[in-house]
């Protein structure tokens, strides 16, 4: 049997953001004796609790501390700065651990698919994010904020971040663990309109009543809509007495910015509905707006209500567009793939047709909820592979020791870093923001953060990369 202390069930989770440490702990929490291994691509943990909430949501990244008391357990190991299918592959978990849960996120961005959405100028939001955070991946992109306009494609969550971001004065920023290169380039912004599309109605939009009204209070920003942008089809309005408390909210809220007289602030977030990009324009390869076709709305017979192009059309001018329409997984070398959904295929955790093989978090289910919803998800993946364990349906591992796992890493990526790492290079962050008075200040580059870890560790010769 294992899960005990004699056979410990070993398991590898694969990424260190919410889903992969709230599968951490219900393991921890099964009953039986398992031994974790959590391997990261990047030297720090927490995916995008680091890299992706906003730095004006302090609050939301308190939940670190909960994941700090998970990697405080004896039976836990943080492996950082290992990239799978480089430093460790598919064939060393198999030889290692009883099981794996990939827990990888979704670190790609969906496409629009329409003419000029790769020109300068036209970014998907989802790297301005990884941008503003400090994201190794994302330091060297540029945005050119020398424009007064810009446009912001979608109604979720990641555009609230982004058009906040791009309205909010830089000093309230500068209090916050944003990026120094990002500070930089928005105290020089000139951007002072920010529009916000949504391809259907206001009633269908997917942000939350708490982001939506969040803009309301930013000082010098007015939020600004049409009222007759409220109308609503006829299918939305019909149904409104049962929907959700979220898209009532919503509408309160939007009636609310309807309503407000303009003060005359000085940067402006205005919402516009009913509308889909269908071409990002140019003038010599750099973007000049956007051309959107206007849309009417219908019921699916599933209840469903989508667009309907009305042939009416419209040009906004902007010199930068950020495409907010989601989050989109990547494929994991030799783990199978679902491409048209960028998930890893699976029946609730279980990798289709792979014993011993699970996956948790937005890799499972698409980018959709908020960090919490993480916790009930990775519970559902923990149950299935506890079931398995006790069923005698793991394969066995031939190489499956702790001391093997880190020997194998110790040749393949001796830069690993450990959880104790971590929390050096959290100490230094912290102090080098205590000096500007931000909660952090982020390493940006990888090799910025072996180097500070290098340079803390006195004495000992800097790992090679
Ligand atoms: P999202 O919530 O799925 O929103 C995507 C938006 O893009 C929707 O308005 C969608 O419209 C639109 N869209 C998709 N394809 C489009 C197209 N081809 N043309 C025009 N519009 C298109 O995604 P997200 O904003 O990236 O957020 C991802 C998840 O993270 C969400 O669950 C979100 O709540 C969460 N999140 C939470 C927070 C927070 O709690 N503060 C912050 C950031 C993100 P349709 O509805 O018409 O498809």
């Amino acid at each position: 049997m294992i899960g005990t202390s004699e056979t410990p069930l070993r398991v590898a989770i694969i990424g260190s953001g919410p889903s992969g440490f709230y599968a951490a702990e219900h393991l921890q929490q099964s009953g039986l004796v398992v031994h974790i291994d959590m391997y990261d691509r990047l030297p720090t943990p927490f995916g995008l609790v680091r890299g992706g909430v906003a730095p004006d949501h302090d609050k939301i990244k308190s939940v670190t501390r909960v994941y700090d008391k998970i990697a405080d357990e004896e039976d836990f190991r943080f492996f950082g700065n290992v990239e799978f299918g480089r430093d460790i592959d598919h064939d060393d978990l198999r030889d290692l651990y009883h099981a794996v849960i990939y827990a990888t996120g979704a670190r790609k961005s969906r496409r629009l698919g329409i003419p000029g959405e790769d020109l300068p100028g036209s970014h998907p939001a989802p790297a301005f994010v990884g941008w503003y955070n400090g994201h190794p991946d994302f330091v060297r992109w540029r945005f050119d904020l020398t424009h007064e306009r810009a446009v912001v494609i979608g109604v979720g969550n990641v555009a609230m971040d982004v058009a906040r971001i791009l309205a909010q004065s830089p000093d309230a920023l500068a209090k916050t663990d944003i990026a120094t290169h990002a500070l930089e380039v928005l105290r020089a912004s000139k951007v002072n309109h920010v529009i916000v599309i949504g391809r259907r109605g206001p009633a269908q939009s997917a942000f939350t009543p708490k982001e939506l009204k969040e803009l309301g209070a930013l000082e010098g920003v007015d939020v600004v809509i049409d009222p007759a942008e409220l109308d609503l089809d006829p299918a939305s309005a019909g149904s409104l007495e049962s929907a959700s408390d979220r898209v009532k909210k919503n509408l309160a809220h939007l009636a609310d910015y309807a309503a407000r007289p303009r003060p005359g602030a000085r940067r402006i977030i205005e919402f516009r509905f009913l509308r889909s990009p269908i071409e990002i324009l140019n003038t010599d390869g750099n973007v000049t707006g956007v051309r959107l076709s206007r849309n009417t709305l219908i019921a699916g017979e599933d209840g469903s209500i989508r667009t309907k192009a009305t042939g009416q059309e419209e040009i906004i001018e902007a010199g930068l567009v950020l495409r907010a329409v989601g989050y989109l997984g990547a494929p994991l070398p030799g783990v199978p793939f679902d491409t048209a959904r960028g998930v890893i295929p699976n029946v609730l955790g279980r990798v289709d047709g792979r014993p011993g093989e699970y996956v948790a978090g937005w890799i499972k289910r698409g980018p959709t909820g908020i960090i919490g919803t993480n916790k009930p998800d990775a519970g559902e993946t923990v149950a299935a592979l506890i079931a398995d364990a006790k069923a005698g349906l793991l394969p066995d591992p031939p190489a499956g020791t702790r001391a093997e796992a880190e020997a194998r890493l110790a040749h393949n990526r001796p830069a690993f870093t450990t959880y104790a790492d971590w929390q050096i290079l959290d100490e230094l962050e912290r102090g080098r923001g205590a000096e500007t008075g931000a909660p952090r200040r982020k390493f940006t580059r990888v090799s910025d953060m072996l180097d500070a870890l290098a340079e803390a560790k006195e004495g000992t010769s800097r790992p090679a990369r």
